[in-house]
């Protein structure tokens, strides 16, 4: 083994952790459970895995560390790997859905918590594993919450906890604030492990744009490149953080402050210290990887950096050099909205302890200052005290199934570290009675354990089996790759390049009749397949040629799933007898007969679940605009603003759902409920 020094290895030794390394070992060889908080940027999650991996710990087994965030899980190998000098991929890993960088040398991987779940499907007891670390639990992610559950329940059964390995399983759970009594409780009062780190002041201010009464709108981008621009020239040097809540959102502010940092003069120094220009550099979760690389990279001098960011700022990854936070108070967050009675990304405000952490980034190697865009009464009356778990507000039936697979009958009863409300739990096996993935009686059929295997949402998973008993999986394949990657249409911010890139949209609809949104993601995903230039077709046609290669890597993957599924088990195989150029809209009627809309009257739509919520077809839809030829119609998601807006839209004939609508109401859910409890 080499003996030369990383030149990180310094960098390492600075951080917080690092005199505190024997002890930590120490306290995770001592018990099954640990917790270790500490501030966010202390090291945890870059360093621990290494002392552990330098103490031996791979002996038995890999260390396995869960993220929440893909972008956290893959930087953080990238980083650990440079740290460790080795190639990622081999010693050190990541995997999240639908990429995976790892091999069978990978002894420490980081992954995410949703990919963690999956592979106790397939390995209840994790026996891979010497240790595994659920990290960032203060967020309080859906799957997080779950693996918290079932590894509290995999060690109440001693069999179960010690079979196929030579050593007990040793977890880890790492949290950023606080609630480590609550953690400590949960498994057994287990030791917690504080590392003490010290954090410098950071003032913050209010301000005095964004009111109560502006909750609702999305003004808050200008006032923010105004607040950042103000910071750059009167503030001294010093690098800036602004949140806001995603891609789209970053990515105008970014045009926004390139085009008023250049008429900026700069042969004033801001008090007596040379800025010179502005370094603009966004991240959010799509963001290609080499560009992230640049976030963490000092800047050049005499130039302050300015990071725009989303809340993957606030705990998940740490920047170095920050002193100053211009916070928007707003975040994306994926909701369960009972107004339409499905799940919704929505931007809303951020809780008050949110806020505290956000103003927090500014102060970790000196004083800080944070500017908050809204008002004082707006903190007051807009923000909640602190953030509700999002087990508690998202729909839960991928989650329920995965449990009913490992043989989690009682989903009820199960040990939630914060209980879901019950009628979420009764949503969901609603849900997946209607999916027929479980029996009357709650009991999961051999479709549900078909279902299980794929990493998408259920209805999807459902279409897409339909489509493979009738032998058409080609058609459902590319759609479901193309609905799981980022949006592949390019938004130009300029309006006439905007025109330019709507025409083009239009065009590629109309190639399939221009009345149906699936079929033209089935089209441009064809097209561009079987192009010579791939990459120069979608620069031709305004598509995002990297979200289509992912779309490419994403359908392979799902293919490779069914086939292995097709091989291995008793598959379901149909025939069809209806007209083969309705065969795509009717298999995706057996995955969206939940969303399913008719036309009342002009160009609203009341949708059939039993909410009968009037919505609207989106503009970016090609259906828009032809709503009077419409009547029934299915789509894949839903967006709120001022109004209830369907996206992905393609007409059906009520026919084809006739059978399958009235299993929206069919079903009792206290009979299921029942069951769930026996
Ligand atoms: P914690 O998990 O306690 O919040 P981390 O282990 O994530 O702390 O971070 C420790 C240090 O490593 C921070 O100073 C951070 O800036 C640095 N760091 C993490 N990832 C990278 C990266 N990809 N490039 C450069 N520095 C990084
Ligand atoms: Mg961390």
């Amino acid at each position: 083994k080499s003996t030369k020094r990383s030149p990180k290895e310094n960098e390492s030794k600075q951080l917080p952790i690092y005199q505190h390394k024997t002890k930590l070992i120490q306290a995770v060889r001592e018990s099954s459970f640990l917790v270790v908080t500490g501030e966010t940027g202390s090291g945890k999650t870059t360093q621990l895995p290494q002392y552990l991996h330098e103490a031996g710990f791979c002996k038995d087994g890999k260390i396995g560390i869960t993220q929440p965030r893909r972008v956290a899980a893959i930087t953080v190998a990238q980083r650990v790997a440079q740290e460790m000098q080795c190639t990622l991929g081999r010693d050190v890993g990541y995997q999240v859905r639908f990429d995976d960088c790892t091999s069978s040398d990978t002894m420490v991987k980081y992954m995410t918590d949703g990919c963690l779940l999956r592979e106790i499907l397939a390995d209840p007891g994790l026996s891979q594993y010497s240790v595994v670390i659920l990290d960032e639990v203060h967020e309080r992610s859906l799957n997080t919450d779950i693996l918290l559950g079932l590894i509290k329940k995999m060690f109440s059964n001693p069999a179960k906890a010690t079979k196929g390995r030579s050593i007990p399983l040793k977890v880890v759970v790492m949290s950023a604030t606080l609630e480590t009594d609550k953690l400590s409780a949960f498994f057994s009062n287990c030791p917690v492990f504080s590392i003490p780190g010290r954090t410098f002041p950071v003032t913050c201010m209010f301000g005095s744009v964004v009111g109560p009464k502006d909750v609702e709108s999305t003004g808050y981008v200008k006032e923010v490149v105004k607040v950042a621009l103000d910071v750059h020239t009167s503030e001294m040097a010093g690098d800036i953080l602004v949140f806001l809540t995603g891609q789209s959102e970053i990515e105008r502010a970014c045009d926004l402050l390139y085009e008023k940092a250049e008429c900026i003069d700069y042969r004033y120094d801001v008090q007596d210290q040379t800025v010179e220009g502005l370094l603009i550099l966004p991240l959010y979760g799509s963001m290609p990887t080499d560009q992230q690389r640049q976030i963490f990279q000092p800047p050049p001098p005499g130039i302050r950096k300015c990071v725009v960011a989303t809340n993957i700022a606030a705990t998940s990854l740490t920047i170095n050099g920050i002193k100053y936070i211009v916070d928007s108070g707003f975040v994306k967050q994926l909701n369960h909205n009972s107004r339409v009675g499905m799940d919704i990304l929505e931007v809303v405000p951020i809780s008050k302890s949110e806020a505290l952490q956000r103003a927090g980034r500014a102060g970790r190697t000196s004083a800080g200052k944070c500017f908050r865009i809204y008002t004082k009464e707006f903190w007051e009356k807009c923000m909640p005290e602190y953030t509700v778990p999002e087990i508690q507000r998202t729909s839960l039936t991928a989650v329920v199934l995965t449990l009913k697979c490992l043989g989690v009958h009682d989903v009820i009863r199960f040990p939630y570290l914060d209980c879901p409300e019950e009628r979420f739990i009764l949503e969901a096996l609603k849900q997946l009675y209607q999916f027929d993935a479980i029996d009357r009686r709650g009991k999961v059929t051999q479709l549900g354990e078909l279902m299980v295997e794929f990493p998408l949402h259920p209805g999807l998973t459902r279409a897409l089996l339909k489509a493979a008993s009738l032998d058409c999986q080609e058609l459902l394949l590319p759609v479901a790759a193309m609905l799981s990657v980022e949006n592949i249409f390019i938004r130009p911010g300029k309006p006439e390049k905007q025109k330019e890139a709507d025409k083009k949209h239009k065009k590629l609809a109309a190639k399939t009749g221009g009345m149906n949104d699936f079929a033209t993601l089935l089209s441009v995903f064809q097209s561009c397949k079987s192009s010579d230039r791939p990459s120069a077709w979608c620069k031709e046609n305004w598509i995002h040629w990297r979200a289509l290669k992912s779309a490419f890597s994403v359908e392979t993957q799902l293919r490779e799933i069914l086939l292995r599924l097709q091989q291995k088990r008793d598959f379901p195989v149909e025939a069809f007898d209806g007209n083969r150029s309705e065969l795509l809209r009717r298999c995706l009627c057996t995955g969206y007969f939940t969303n399913v809309a008719r036309r009342s009257v002009g160009k609203v739509f009341c949708t059939m679940d039993g909410h009968g919520s009037m919505v609207h077809i989106h503009p970016s839809s090609s259906l828009f605009d032809q709503e009077a030829e419409l009547n029934w119609v299915i789509f894949h998601d839903v967006l709120v603003t001022s109004r209830v807006y369907i996206r992905t839209v393609c007409p059906i004939r009520y026919e084809w759902v006739k059978d399958l609508l009235p299993k929206l109401h069919e079903v009792d859910v206290y009979e299921l409920s029942s069951v769930a409890r026996e």
